[in-house]
C-alpha cells in the first residue's frame, strides 16, 4: 500500500520554465521568461529596503494594495482577490469550478498553466484549433458541449503575442452558458496601448461568469515577490477567498507592488521601451529573412523553417550568451519566443540570428 494522489495529477508533465543559465557563460542575456529589462520601479525597490517586521502575520485580506488597484482601475475593492502571482489565482479557480467530468477549453498554443490546473481537478482540458497563431472564436464557441465549466483565454497570448479585439470576447462570452467561467489572462495588459486594450472589467461587472487576472511579474518587474490579482464577480470572489491561503500574500511584496502601482511613470517607460525595441527586432528581423508576426507582448515569436532549425537555433543563441524560450512544450516546436530585452540584449540577439542564418546559407549554399 502506497498514498495515491488523485486521478489526473500523475498525467501532468511538471511545469518546465525557461532556461536562466548556460554552462560556461558568465552573464546570459536571458530572453526566456518576459521579464522586464528595465527592472522594478526604483520606488518598488526602495520600499523592499524599508524595515518591517518579519515575526507579524500581513495583512491577510491586502486591503491596502486592493483598494489601490481598485482605485488605479475604477474598480470596486471587495471583488478584487490577491494571489501569490496570478497562477494562483488561475489555480484556485480550477480547485473551486473544476472536477472529473468537465471540461475546459483552451487555445492550441496557449499558456501552460491552464492545462495543468485543469489537469490537476481530474478535468478534461482541450486545446481548440487556432487561426494564424489567433484565438479562433467560432472554433472556441464550436468546442463548447454541455460538460464545459471553464475557457481560458491569455490576451495578449503567451507564447504566440496575437489578441483578440473587445467585440470578439463579447461574442466568445455571449456563447458560454451561464454555469461556464470565462477567464481573461492580462498578464500583458501594460504592453497594450490603455486606450483601447480590451481588459473586460466592464464584463465583470455585468455578468456573473467573467474573471479577469492581472500579474506583477511582467510589466511591474516584481517577478520574484509572487504577486497577481483577479477581478471577480462578488460570488466568485466570495468563493476565492474562501479557497485561499488566508495569508497568501507576503509582507513584502504587498509593500513594493503598492508603491510600483503608485509609479505609473516607470510602467509608460516600459511600456514605450519595449514598443520601440519590439518593432525594432521585427524590422531587423525582417531584414534577414525571418517574417515575425506582430506582437502585442513583451515577446516575439520566432519561426523557422523545421523544428530541426529551430533547436539549432536555440543552442547557437545559447552559445552566444542569449537565452530564448524554446516551444516544444507549447505545441510550437518550428519557433523560438524571444522576450524583448535592454538594448545590448537585443542587439547580441539579432547578431547571433544574423550569424546563424549566414551559417546555414553557407551550409545549404545559398
Ligand atoms: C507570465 C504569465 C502569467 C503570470 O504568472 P505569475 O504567476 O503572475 O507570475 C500568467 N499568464 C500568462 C499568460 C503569463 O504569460
Amino acid at each position: 500500500m502506497k498514498p495515491v494522489p488523485k486521478e489526473g495529477i500523475l498525467d501532468m508533465p511538471a511545469y518546465v520554465g525557461g532556461r536562466d543559465a548556460i554552462k560556461g557563460i558568465a552573464n546570459p542575456y536571458k530572453m526566456s521568461a518576459n521579464e522586464n529589462p528595465l527592472g522594478a520601479s526604483p520606488a518598488a525597490l526602495a520600499a523592499l529596503e524599508k524595515a518591517f517586521d518579519p515575526s507579524v502575520y500581513p495583512d491577510g485580506h491586502a486591503t491596502a494594495l486592493r483598494e489601490a488597484l481598485a482605485k488605479l482601475n475604477g474598480l470596486n475593492a471587495d471583488n478584487i482577490v490577491c494571489g501569490n502571482g496570478s497562477d494562483d489565482i488561475l489555480q484556485l479557480l480550477a480547485q473551486a469550478y473544476l472536477g472529473p467530468g468537465d471540461e475546459v477549453l483552451h487555445t492550441e498554443h496557449a499558456f501552460l498553466i491552464y492545462k495543468l490546473a485543469s489537469r490537476a481537478t481530474g478535468a478534461r482540458p482541450l486545446a481548440v484549433r487556432e487561426t494564424e497563431l489567433t484565438a479562433n472564436v467560432d472554433s472556441l464557441l464550436e468546442a463548447v458541449t454541455p460538460a464545459t465549466r471553464m475557457v481560458f483565454l491569455a490576451n495578449p497570448n503567451n507564447p504566440t503575442g496575437t489578441m483578440l479585439a473587445r467585440d470578439d470576447i463579447v461574442r466568445l462570452h455571449a456563447g458560454l452558458g451561464g454555469d461556464t467561467i470565462l477567464v481573461l489572462d492580462g498578464a500583458y495588459a501594460e504592453y497594450c496601448d490603455p486606450q483601447t486594450y480590451p481588459a473586460g472589467f466592464d464584463l465583470v461587472e455585468q455578468h456573473n461568469n467573467v474573471v479577469t487576472t492581472r500579474t506583477f511579474s511582467k510589466a511591474y518587474g516584481l517577478a520574484a515577490l509572487r504577486l497577481g490579482w483577479g477581478y471577480c464577480p462578488p460570488d466568485i470572489a466570495n468563493v476565492l477567498n474562501r479557497l485561499r491561503g488566508p495569508f497568501n500574500i507576503n509582507q513584502p511584496a504587498m509593500a513594493a507592488g503598492l508603491v510600483a502601482l503608485e509609479d505609473q511613470g516607470h510602467i509608460e517607460a516600459s511600456r514605450s521601451h519595449n514598443a520601440h525595441w519590439r518593432e525594432w527586432l521585427v524590422q531587423q528581423l525582417g531584414g534577414i529573412g525571418f517574417s515575425v508576426r506582430a506582437s502585442f507582448a513583451n515577446f516575439i515569436l520566432v519561426e523557422f523553417d523545421s523544428d530541426q532549425q529551430a533547436a539549432a537555433a536555440e543552442a547557437f543563441l545559447c552559445a552566444r550568451g542569449v537565452i530564448p524560450r524554446g516551444l516544444t512544450a507549447y505545441g510550437l516546436p518550428h519557433a523560438l519566443r524571444l522576450s524583448i530585452g535592454t538594448e545590448a540584449a537585443n542587439r547580441a540577439a539579432l547578431a547571433a540570428l544574423t550569424d546563424f542564418v549566414a551559417e546555414a546559407d553557407a551550409e545549404t549554399g545559398k
